[in-house]
């Protein structure tokens, strides 16, 4: 069979089966550029059934450019709280000041100009301009690099450049050109919802026939990766200070994933510290410098957090202290912190370390108490 007439199969295989099996999901039965936007930027680390709330939250608050670019920067990220990779939300809002500024609030329709605003890749940019516009670009994701590997039993490793070239020509030649965002909606749902990582439905598979790694046995062994992630360890150690009615937070500053949230004043390890260890440590000296009488309490120990290449453990203390404590200015190792009534706090946006154990602080919960 010709190469032409192969690819135009495969697709309107792809296709058939998308329209009887796709999920209804809000982001998908619209061609504004910009829900497409915030939809694919909640969905590059999140869950569809987790990111679909926030989805609906986030744009009945901010429903279109203009209202997310005159935000302030701690109201966008307080709607992105619990999701994690807070950068995100800080370059949708810089993009959208971009897109107001020099394109007059109009969503850039060319795929350079797409790539080019802030936290947009490739596929980010091809998801925009072929769902928006239908433009034959095509979204090579997870899903689509295992469904094409498996499809064409592609040994080529996905995460080298290489790789990456390869798989997204092949997408490309399959692609419909005149229903490139149905083809990529349809070819990335088939890797989600068919063709999954274990245990893929290859009996009830509308490609089974041509499938090259079915034939050759090969489905659980693709796609190959080359390289295996590096995963760090780091333990936090966080001091929720109580003062009378106040509390202590430091905005976070640096390039790191977590840069302009709140938490408390905290001091972060690469190996496990004990209270006497804690002490020592000339980060926790700096923050309770010259104080006398405080009570520690371990009210959460080792609590597990995973990011892409780390993987946390925070502890949380509860330290009592008195009036004194305010009346100089202190810095710990990410810059100064403030003084705030503790119940304003639900105001400042948080991280999911620091969600976790305020909110089951005030709820009420037993904490493993170890001091
Ligand atoms: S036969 Fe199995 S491995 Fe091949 S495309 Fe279908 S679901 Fe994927």
């Amino acid at each position: 069979m010709e190469e032409e007439e192969y690819s135009k199969q495969i697709a309107n295989r792809l296709i058939d089966w998308y329209l009887l099996n796709k999920r209804d999901l809000p982001w998908r039965n619209t061609t504004d550029p910009y829900k497409i936007w915030i939809s694919e930027i909640i969905l590059q680390q999140t869950r569809v059934d987790q990111g679909l709330n926030y989805y609906l939250r986030f744009v009945e608050r901010f429903p279109d450019v203009f209202s997310l670019a005159a935000a302030e920067e701690n109201e966008v990220l307080k709607y992105w709280q619990g999701l994690g990779y807070y950068s995100r939300a800080r370059n949708l809002h810089a993009s959208a000041g971009i897109i107001v500024d020099e394109y007059s609030g109009k969503f850039p329709g060319e795929y350079s100009e797409v790539l080019r605003l802030k936290g947009i890749g490739e596929y980010t940019a091809s998801a925009i301009v072929s769902f928006a516009w239908n433009k034959p670009y095509p979204t090579v994701d997870g899903n689509v690099f295992r469904f094409l590997s498996r499809l064409f039993a592609i040994k080529e490793p996905i995460d080298t450049g290489k790789g990456k070239k390869l798989f997204t020509e092949t997408a490309h030649m399959l692609m419909d050109k005149q229903r490139s965002g149905l083809f990529n909606q349809a070819m990335m749902e088939f890797g989600a919802l068919q063709c999954v990582p274990a245990a893929p439905v290859c009996f009830e598979c509308p490609f089974i026939s041509q499938c090259m790694a079915y034939s050759a046995k090969m489905v659980n062994l693709l796609p190959v990766k080359q390289n295996k992630t590096k995963v760090e360890e780091r333990y936090l150690y966080y001091f929720h200070i109580i003062q009378g009615k106040n509390t202590y937070l430091s905005k976070r500053q640096g390039k790191g994933v977590w840069h302009n949230l709140y938490e408390f004043p905290m001091l972060e390890s690469g190996v496990p510290l004990g209270f006497s260890e804690l002490q020592a440590n000339p980060a926790f000296q700096s923050i309770f410098r010259d104080m006398k009488g405080m009570k520690f309490r371990l009210v959460l120990e080792n609590k597990k957090h995973v990011l892409s290449h780390r993987k946390l453990f925070a502890s949380f203390y509860e330290v009592i202290v008195g009036n004194e404590f305010g009346t100089r200015t202190v810095s710990d190792s990410s810059g100064s912190f403030i003084r705030i009534e503790e119940d304003t706090i639900d105001a400042y946006p948080v991280h999911r370390l620091m969600e976790i154990y305020l909110e089951n602080y005030h709820n009420g919960k037993d904490f493993e108490i170890r001091m």
